[in-house]
């Protein structure tokens, strides 16, 4: 069979996404391959549909031991034979799986790095035909890396166990210049095809809030948007997770909850009913989203701020694997940068770590206060070449709301500034413009400063806005320190001099006032054309047969594959395999199921 052929008939896709072809053709033509591809960019069906075309067996090399069973059963309901072997295997299981594998019964065979130097491992290898390893996860090769795991050095050995070399293939999410190079250089890649795709997640929506009322403004967003589908809510404390979950759950939404802090069967069994639909919300710590590839979660929302941008785009790109469109969406409050803060003072870091660590937490902060394009802004962190100056799909390039000129409250800070010598932070210096009688003002004769009390008939919020805004356009510099004091870049004359203007959004700084939340939470849902109606009762019976059949409802198709066949209605087999998602095996496992409601919602209209 052809790729293209395998593509419909297992996995049910016309066209492959991406960078994926490039890699399949490579594999199946014997040459190794290197795919370097943002969450959800679709890095599985890379080395499982060579799988199925090359002869013997392909070993999956994953760190993701809980995701093993769920890529099984997914594999299972195309018609792929496929099996795993790790450490959470009884004895008699193991036994049987080996024996099962040495009879050829199956084409992928997913391992944990750790079992295979394993003597029964490698005794096993021996006997079987492996024509490709792929490495998933590749980056945990790299000491470079937050995820580095030392088993993943005994790869290389294991490849060279083998009778005969297979093709081997590396993949991804992570691309920074020095792990690509160790992958490449330590799993030994012999001149492998690259593709390697931008970060950029085009279907993703991302938004920071500001708001002085967070749950006011989660229960708003949750009754406007993507009101039956699924979210998750990230809090930086277990406390607040619990608190969370209680008064959302007061509130009439399907929410649990899930930190380090519960046993692990709650824990479970919070993840399964997420994953399985039972729970439409689930909020958790950052414990919560290694290895879960729910690819139907249609917003992630930060109640609280990350520790750095690498961490933000982490969890927020737990939206929309799918690729359909999802929102990310981040609460920010400056109480939340203390936080962080306090927790890097008590770690006991050298100065160097610290000062990196403080500078990284800076970055996600300036996200926060930026006025330019949100999703440019992330791309920039990660050295992605920026194309366009606007995305116009975040909620800095769809705002429409007035901007201001902020020029002189620029100067009337800048100057204070420097008129207390660089010497204050944050707090001191809003202090000092806003005229406060605060006892260190005092001490350090700060109310004798010509600046003092120029900006008295501005909210400290304002005046703290303002302030970050000039951050985050680089003209003051925040010293990362444990005490971080404000002090001007050389940029800053140019404001003070008056060659440069700044602007800002208006509702955000208004006198006095306390930050206004958003007229109305824009309503982002996917907006095609197909009968919600239909979708509706499509997405009731596939909730039925997975409950049937007890496997997550996105293994039997996914919201995409459901919309389509309620824009197009098809009324037979070979109309139905028309629709994007439904392959050979789906078709024989459900697809009457299916036509049959689509015929009787048709008849009843
Ligand atoms: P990654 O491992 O890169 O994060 P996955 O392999 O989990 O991403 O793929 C993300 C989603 O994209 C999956 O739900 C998968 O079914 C879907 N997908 C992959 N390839 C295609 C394709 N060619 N067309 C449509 N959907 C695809």
């Amino acid at each position: 069979m052809d790729v293209y052929n395998v593509l419909k008939t297992y996995f049910g896709y016309e066209k492959f996404r991406m960078g994926q072809e490039k890699l399949v053709d490579s594999i199946v033509n014997g040459n190794d391959a290197l795919g370097i591809m943002p969450t959800g960019g679709g890095k599985s069906l890379c080395y499982q549909l060579p799988a199925i075309i090359l002869e013997g067996i392909t070993i999956v090399i994953s760190p993701l031991i809980a995701l093993m069973k769920d890529q099984v059963d997914s594999l299972k309901e195309m018609g792929v034979p496929g099996a795993y072997i790790n450490s959470t295997m009884e004895q008699n299981e193991l036994i049987t799986r080996i024996n099962e594998i040495r009879e050829n019964r199956y084409k992928i065979l997913y391992v944990a790095p750790e079992r295979l130097n394993t003597s029964y491992f490698k005794d096993l290898i021996k006997d079987i035909k492996v024509s490709f390893v792929a490495i998933d996860e590749a980056h945990c090769i790299s000491q470079w890396g937050h995820d580095f795991r030392p088993s993943y050095l005994e790869i290389p050995k294991f490849i060279d166990s083998l009778n005969t070399r297979p093709v081997v293939g590396a993949f991804t999410a992570t691309a920074t210049k020095e792990i690509v190079h160790e992958i490449k250089h330590l799993i030994n890649l012999n001149n492998p095809v690259e593709s390697i795709i931008g970060f950029d997640r085009p279907n993703l929506f991302y938004e920071v809030i500001k708001t002085s009322n967070k749950f006011s403004y989660l229960v708003e967003y949750l009754n406007s948007n993507f009101q039956e589908d699924a979210g998750i809510i990230y809090c930086a404390t277990r406390k607040t997770v619990e608190s969370l979950v209680k008064k959302l759950g007061d509130q009439g939404f399907s929410v649990i909850g899930y930190h380090g802090g519960m046993d692990s069967d709650e824990r479970q069994q919070n993840q399964d009913d997420f994953i399985f639909n039972r729970a439409r919300i689930i909020v958790a710590t950052n414990a919560f989203g290694m290895g879960i590839d729910k690819p139907d979660v249609r917003f992630v929302l930060h109640y609280n701020m990350p520790k750095n941008m690498e961490a933000y785009y982490q969890e927020a790109g737990r939206a929309g694997r799918d690729g359909e469109k999802s929102n990310c969406i981040l609460l920010y409050s400056p109480s939340d940068v203390v936080k962080q803060k306090l927790i890097i003072q008590n770690e006991n870091l050298t100065h160097e770590r610290e000062e990196l660590i403080y500078k990284n937490l800076q970055y996600l902060v300036d996200y926060c206060h930026t006025n330019d394009c949100l999703r440019n802004s992330i791309l920039t962190y990660f050295g992605e070449v920026i194309e366009n100056s606007k995305c116009n799909n975040c909620g800095n390039c769809l705002d429409q709301s007035e901007m201001v000129d902020i020029t002189e409250e620029s100067q009337k800070i800048l100057s204070c500034i420097y008129r207390t010598n660089q010497r204050f932070g944050l707090t001191t210096v809003i202090q000092v413009l806003r005229g406060s009688k605060n006892k260190k003002l005092i001490q350090f004769e700060l109310y004798k400063v010509s600046t003092y009390g120029i900006m008295a008939d501005y909210s400290e919020i304002a005046v703290r806005e303002i302030t970050m805004t000039l951050v985050s356009k680089g003209y003051i510099h925040i010293t990362a320190d444990k005490f971080p004091i404000l002090k001007l870049t050389s940029k800053a004359k140019e404001v003070l001099r008056n060659e440069v203007k700044v602007y800002h959004k208006k509702h955000l700084i208004e006198r006095k006032g306390q930050i206004s939340k958003r007229e109305e939470s824009k309503k982002k849902d996917v907006n095609e054309n197909y009968d919600a109606n239909l979708f509706t009762e499509l997405k009731e019976l596939r909730y039925s047969i997975a409950k049937e059949r007890n496997i997550p409802p996105f293994m039997i198709f996914h919201d995409s594959t459901l919309k389509g066949m309620a824009a197009h209605l098809p009324k037979d087999k070979e109309e139905l395999l028309t629709i994007s998602g439904v392959g050979l095996k789906k078709y024989e496992s459900y697809g009457e199921a299916f036509i049959s409601v689509i015929e009787d919602y048709c008849g009843k209209k």
